[in-house]
């Protein structure tokens, strides 16, 4: 059952360093005495992000943090389907009138899509955007059986045809809807961290909501970086000490609403439109952001035997389910933590 308490796990890939690396990483941080950490939040897509930056002066923080926030939102200006002028909008209206030339920033997120879609079996499915625009969390409304049933016949990612060649974007079927809330995030993480790295940051924590990528270590220790409790506001299930990683959790706690004992949330079974029940919440850990993003969403959707199953086929994957009973599931590449 669920700890309340924070519980640590050790993943068997990322080991803590050495005593004597560590000392030498601490003493040279100590000899820059102007570098240190820089601390900054924002909201961008409606999603908290923090960072922490390991930044040699005031100027190369700010520099480091004034870029990082660009990139985000940049992406969220050109991913996000509640923004009608964005490239997202457009494609979505346009695409099945003629094939649509994209943008290399949406062609990446979009192939990335399509690829994880393949390798779930559509369990990830983006053209889900059809089903999603049916519910309204905020307004608590349902669709109705009609509603669902029309939305559902549109969903298909076979029928999102990409041309790599004139790198355009077509939809096969009328009112096909593309949505980009499972991936964006991971994407607009990793465009902060490619971000930081050009400029040389060497340590580094970037989070936008769920989605946390890491650069190097914490003052020469693993980060801890914790997943929140799916039932209890404000509090941890667990924190995992990482480094060089990408984590992303998924949860029906995000945006959801209960309506006569039932939790409807806003994560679909695309052949269904309807929420996935039996897990509450979903982690992966991945190199990129991206795929760790894509692959919590995908896992939740695949449920606790499929999900952990294809993390098992994959290298470089980890994952840490938690079911509706509150039970917590390892996949393979994990030490549990001892009881
Ligand atoms: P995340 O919080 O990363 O798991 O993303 C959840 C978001 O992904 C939802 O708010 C939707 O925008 C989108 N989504 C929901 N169901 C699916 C699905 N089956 N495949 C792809 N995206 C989905
Ligand atoms: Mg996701």
């Amino acid at each position: 059952m669920l700890n309340f308490c924070q519980t640590i796990i050790k993943k068997r890939r990322w080991q803590a360093l050495s005593p004597v690396i560590t000392l030498c990483l601490l003493l040279l941080s100590s000899q820059n005495t102007q570098a240190q950490w820089y601390q900054k939040t924002a909201s961008i897509m409606g999603t908290n992000i923090e960072m922490d930056i390991w930044a040699k002066d005031q100027s190369q923080a700010e520099q480091a943090i004034a870029t990082t926030l660009m990139a985000m939102n940049q992406t969220n200006q050109m991913m996000s389907r509640y923004k009608p002028n964005s490239e997202l909008s457009q494609l979505n209206q346009m695409a099945f009138t003629k094939p649509m030339v994209v943008s290399d920033a949406l062609w990446d997120v979009i192939g990335k899509s399509l690829e994880m879609s393949r390798l779930t079996q559509g369990a990830f499915d983006i053209t889900t955007g059809v089903v999603l625009k049916t519910y309204d969390f905020k307004k608590r409304r349902l669709p109705s059986t009609r509603q669902l049933l029309d939305a559902v016949k549109k969903v298909n990612y076979r029928q999102l045809v990409l041309n790599p060649e004139a790198k355009t974007v077509q939809f096969l079927q009328q009112g096909m809807s593309i949505d980009l809330g499972g991936i964006a995030k991971g994407y607009a993480v990793d465009q902060a961290i490619n971000a930081l790295n050009t400029l040389g940051i060497k340590h580094a924590r970037v989070t936008a909501g769920g989605d946390t990528r890491l650069l190097g270590d914490y003052n020469g220790r693993d980060w801890s970086v914790g997943i929140k409790h799916p039932r209890a506001k404000n509090k941890m299930a667990m924190a995992l000490p990482l480094r060089d990683v990408a984590i992303s959790t998924s949860g029906d706690y995000e945006r959801y609403f209960i309506q006569r004992g039932q939790r409807y949330h806003h994560i679909i079974n695309p052949q269904s439109g309807r929420s996935i029940s039996g897990v509450v919440s979903a982690t992966v850990l991945a190199p990129d952001s991206m795929t760790a993003d894509a692959l919590s969403t995908s896992v939740f959707v695949l449920g606790i035997k499929k999900g952990l199953a294809l993390v098992d086929t994959l290298s470089d994957i980890d994952a840490i389910m938690i079911d509706s009973k509150g039970k917590v599931h390892y996949s393979s590449g994990l030490q549990p933590p001892s009881q």
